[in-house]
C-alpha cells in the first residue's frame, strides 16, 4: 500500500469522521480557522462596552503559541476573554484552552488557601506560616547534612507560571546550594533543543514563522498545527496561496493533512532514518555544493561517511515508504532553493530523537538552508531564548545543566534520599508514571504548587495554591522567540500570592542574605535583563506596549525587531561560528530502531506487536488544568485509541468496542476507533485519559501510567514501543 497521498482536496475516507467534521470547508484560506474548531470559539468575540468595566492585556500561559488576549472585567470579575486583535502571529485568534481560564478562575474546586496535612485532614494555615515551614524543613536538611545536603532538596520546575516565578524559583535553589531541579519540558521535547544547541549553539528555532511565506518547501515533521496550534492555520493557508508546497511527515491523517500538498506517512519513530536516506541520495546525485557546505560546516566528511548505508532501498524497508517516494521527495529537496523545517514534539518523543534532529540539522546545514530568508527549522514546542555567545547569561546554564536531573532526582527519591520535594508540576508528565508517584511517596515532606486537589495534592504534606493567569503579572516566551508581557487583571483570590513571590520570599529565607530585595516582577524581568546582553533592549515598556510580544534576541534598546532568521550570515553562535555536526559524546549520526519497538527480537516486544503512538487534542492540555474544566469537558470523546481496519481484520473486534490498551507496564479501558486515518500494526490514543465529567475524571491516570521508562540521552519515550488490544 503507497504511504503517499496527494491532499489539495480531502478525502473523507481516508479520514476519521470526526477530524472531517472538524475540517469543514478548510479548503478556503479565510475560513481556515473557523474550519477547524469554528470561528466563535477560536476568536471569541468582545462584549459590547457596557457590559464591561475594563480590559486588560493578558496571555495565555498553556502553549508557546503564547496567544496575547484582552481580558474583559465588570465588577472586579473576569466576564470575557478574546484574542488580541493585533496579534501578528495569531491574528486574534486563541483556542479553547485559553478560553476556559475564564471557568478554572472561578472553579469553586480551586484550592484558595495553604493547606498543612494533619493525618488524614488538612488544616488550613497562613501563607506566612506556611512559608517559615517550608524555609525551616530546607535550613534543616543542611543542618542535619552539613556534608551533604545538595541532593537532598529537589523541585519538580513551575510550569504555567511567570518567566518570572520560574526565575526566583531557580535562584533561590541554586543560590541555597540545591542544584536538582527537573525542567517540565525536558523529558518530552528536550531533544529538539539540545540537538538545535549542540549544533547551532541556541536551542531556540532557527527561524520564524513569517519566513514560511518566503520558502518553497515548508516540511512539517509529525506537526499537527491545526489540532495543537489552530492559530498558526493561517499561517498555512497563506503560505499555500503563495504558492509554498507544503509536505507533511505523519503516520496519522489529522486535521493538518488537509492544510498540505502531500502527505508521506513513514513508520512511527523513522523520521532520522528518512532524512539520512535524503541527504545519501543528494551526496550521490551531486545535489550538494561541498565548496559551500564545508566552508560553514564542522563534520561535512563525516556525514558523508555517517550516511554511506542509508541506500533507498534500506530507508524503504525502514520507513515503510516506497522507493519511489523517498527518491521524489529527496530530489524535491536536492534541487529547491529554500526549505522550512518545522518540528512537531513528537520528533522528541523517541529514544532515537536526538539523532533524528541531528540529521534534520545535517541536511539543512548541506543544502544551505539554515541561514537566511525562507531557510531554516522551527521548533514549535521548545526553548527559551538563549545560548551561544550569551550561554553563560543567569540562569541557563543551569538551566541546561540539569537536562537529566530527573532520573537523578527519581533515583534518589526511591532510596528515601530526598527530604524535601518543591513539586510545582505534574509528577504525572513521565512515563511510568506510578513509578514515579511512589517516588514521590517516599519524600519526608513535599510541598505542591498547584490549583486542585489533584493526584499530586495527595502526594503533598503542605499545598500552597497557585495564582492563575488572570491574577499575577509577568513575562512569557513563545515559540517565535517572542517574549510577552501579561498584566494582572484581578484582584487575587483567598490567600494566594502572586506567581514568583513563594520563591522570592523562600530565597530571602534560605540563601543566607544573599538574595536579592523582589518587590514585583519587573524587579525580577529587569535583573534578569540587565545581566543578560542579548535581553538588553527588551525593555519592559517595549514588551508592554506590544499587543505580539516582542521578538529576542534584541540586545540594544536603539534596535528594530528582528524576526526571521537567527542566523542571517551563515554565521552559527557555536565557538567557530560553523554548524558543529562533530559531537563526540553521540558519536556519527545513526538511526536506531526505537527501544521496545515490535520490531526489536526480544520475546517481551513480540508479545505486543503494535506500535503505540500518542498526541494531544484541541481541547485538553493537562490534567491538573484543563482537566477541570467543564467546557472542555463537554468537547471530549473519553479514552480512546484509533487503529486500522487491517490491524483488527479477523479478530472479531468492531468500531466502538470497549478494549484495553496494554503495554507491559499496565493497561488502560478505551473506545475503539476503526479508521483509515492511522497505518495498520499502529495505535494511536490521546495523551491524556479525557474525562467526560472533569469532576471525575480529572484525578485518574493519564497515559503515562502504561508508558515504559526508554530514555535517550536527554529525553524519554512516549511512542514507538510495543503494545496490544484486549477486549474488555
Ligand atoms: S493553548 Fe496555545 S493556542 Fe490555545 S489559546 Fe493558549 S497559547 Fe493560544
Amino acid at each position: 500500500m503507497s504511504s503517499k497521498r496527494k491532499i489539495g482536496k480531502s478525502k473523507t475516507s481516508e479520514i476519521d469522521r470526526r477530524s472531517f467534521l472538524k475540517i469543514g470547508g478548510a479548503a478556503a484560506a479565510g475560513g481556515a480557522l473557523s474550519a477547524v474548531l469554528g470561528a466563535e470559539i477560536l476568536f471569541g468575540a468582545p462584549l459590547p462596552a457596557k457590559y464591561v468595566d475594563k480590559e486588560v492585556d493578558s496571555c495565555c500561559q498553556f502553549c508557546q503559541v503564547r496567544c496575547t488576549t484582552r481580558v474583559q472585567i465588570k465588577d472586579g470579575r473576569v466576564v470575557n476573554v478574546y484574542g488580541n486583535p493585533d496579534n501578528f502571529w495569531t491574528g486574534g485568534a486563541m483556542c479553547p484552552k485559553g478560553k476556559s481560564m475564564v471557568e478554572l478562575t472561578y472553579s469553586p474546586h480551586r484550592l484558595l488557601y495553604p493547606l498543612l496535612r494533619q493525618g488524614n485532614q488538612w488544616k488550613r494555615v497562613s501563607y506566612r506560616q506556611a512559608l517559615d515551614l517550608v524555609a525551616e524543613r530546607i535550613l534543616k536538611v543542611k543542618k542535619d547534612f552539613p556534608d551533604n545536603y545538595a541532593h537532598r532538596v529537589a523541585m519538580f520546575a513551575p510550569l504555567w507560571e511567570s518567566w518570572e516565578s520560574e526565575l526566583a524559583a531557580r535562584m533561590a535553589l541554586h543560590l541555597a546550594g540545591f542544584p536538582d531541579i527537573c525542567s517540565p519540558g525536558d523529558a518530552c521535547i528536550g531533544s529538539s533543543s539540545t540537538a538545535l544547541n549542540l549544533c547551532l549553539g541556541s536551542p531556540i528555532s532557527p527561524t520564524t514563522l513569517d519566513e514560511i511565506l518566503n520558502t518553497e518547501i515548508l516540511v512539517l515533521f509529525g506537526a499537527n498545527i491545526a489540532e495543537m496550534y489552530p492559530p498558526y492555520v493561517r499561517w498555512l493557508s497563506l503560505a499555500r496561496e503563495k504558492g509554498v508546497k507544503i509536505i507533511y511527515l505523519d503516520p496519522r491523517y489529522t486535521p493538518t493533512s488537509n492544510f498540505c500538498d502531500l502527505q508521506l506517512r513513514p513508520r512511527p519513530g523513522t523520521d532520522g532514518a528518512l532524512v539520512l536516506g535524503i541527504i545519501r541520495f543528494l551526496f550521490d546525485k551531486n545535489l550538494i555544493n561541498n565548496r559551500i557546505a564545508r566552508s560553514h560546516i564542522n563534520g561535512f566528511d563525516e556525514l558523508n561517511a555517517a550516511t554511506d548505508s542509508y541506500t533507498p532501498a534500506k530507508v524503504a524497508e525502514i520507513t515503510g515508504l516506497s522507493q519511489k517516494e523517498l527518491i521524489s521527495l529527496a530530489d524535491r529537496l536536492g534541487k529547491s532553493e529554500r526549505v522550512i523545517f518545522w518540528l512537531g514534539g513528537a520528533i522528541s518523543r523517541y529514544t532515537n530523537s536526538i539523532q533524528t534532529v541531528r540529521a534534520i540539522i545535517a541536511l539543512q546545514a548541506i543544502t544551505d538552508n539554515l541561514s537566511g530568508s525562507g531557510k531554516g527549522i522551527m521548533n514549535t514546542q521548545g526553548g527559551k531564548p538563549g545560548g551561544g555567545e550569551n550561554f553563560s547569561e543567569i540562569y541557563r546554564s543551569p538551566d541546561l545543566a540539569s537536562r537529566l536531573s530527573f532520573r537523578k532526582v527519581r533515583y534518589n527519591m526511591e532510596r528515601g534520599r530526598v527530604n524535601v520535594l518543591l513539586l510545582n508540576s505534574s509528577y504525572r508528565r513521565y512515563p511510568d508514571a506510578n513509578r514515579v508517584r511512589e517516588a514521590v511517596s517516599k519524600v519526608d515532606f513535599v510541598v505542591y504548587r498547584g490549583f486542585f486537589m489533584d493526584k499530586e495534592a495527595e502526594l503533598a504534606h503542605l499545598i500552597i495554591p497557585g495564582t492563575m493567569v488572570f491574577e499575577s503579572e509577568g513575562s512569557q516566551y513563545g515559540a517565535q522567540r517572542q517574549v510577552v508581557w501579561r498584566n494582572k487583571a484581578i484582584a487575587r483570590p483567598g490567600e494566594t500570592v502572586e506567581d514568583w513571590r513563594f520563591y522570592a520570599d523562600l530565597g530571602k529565607k534560605i540563601c543566607d542574605g544573599t538574595f536579592p530585595e523582589f518587590n514585583a516582577a519587573e524587579d525580577i524581568y529587569d535583573l534578569f535583563r540587565f545581566e543578560s546582553p542579548s535581553w538588553q533592549g527588551l525593555t519592559l515598556e517595549r514588551l508592554q506596549n506590544s499587543p505580539t510580544g516582542v521578538t529576542w534576541p534584541f540586545p540594544s534598546s536603539s534596535q528594530s525587531e528582528v524576526k526571521g532568521s537567527l542566523y542571517p550570515d551563515n554565521r552559527f553562535w557555536t565557538p567557530d561560528g560553523k554548524v558543529e555536526l562533530r559531537i563526540p559524546a553521540l558519536g556519527p549520526i545513526q538511526w536506531t530502531e526505537p527501544k521496545g519497538s515490535p520490531r526489536s527480537t526480544t520475546r517481551e516486544v513480540r508479545e505486543f506487536p503494535l506500535v503505540f503512538t500518542q498526541g494531544k487534542v484541541v481541547h485538553h492540555w493537562q490534567q491538573t488544568y484543563t482537566g477541570w474544566s467543564s467546557y472542555m469537558a463537554q468537547f471530549s470523546e473519553g479514552n480512546y485509541v484509533q487503529v486500522h481496519p487491517d490491524t483488527v481484520k479477523g479478530l472479531g473486534f468492531k468500531d466502538g468496542d470497549e478494549v484495553y490498551l496494554e503495554t507491559k507496564l499496565g493497561q488502560i479501558k478505551a473506545t475503539l476507533k476503526i479508521t483509515e486515518s492511522i497505518l495498520p500494526g499502529v495505535v494511536w490514543t490521546p495523551s491524556h485519559t479525557t474525562p467526560t465529567s472533569p469532576f471525575s475524571g480529572n484525578a485518574g491516570d493519564t497515559i503515562n501510567t502504561i508508558i515504559p521508562n526508554y530514555w535517550d540521552k536527554v529525553s524519554a519515550q512516549y511512542n514507538g514501543f510495543g503494545c496490544r488490544l484486549i477486549k474488555a
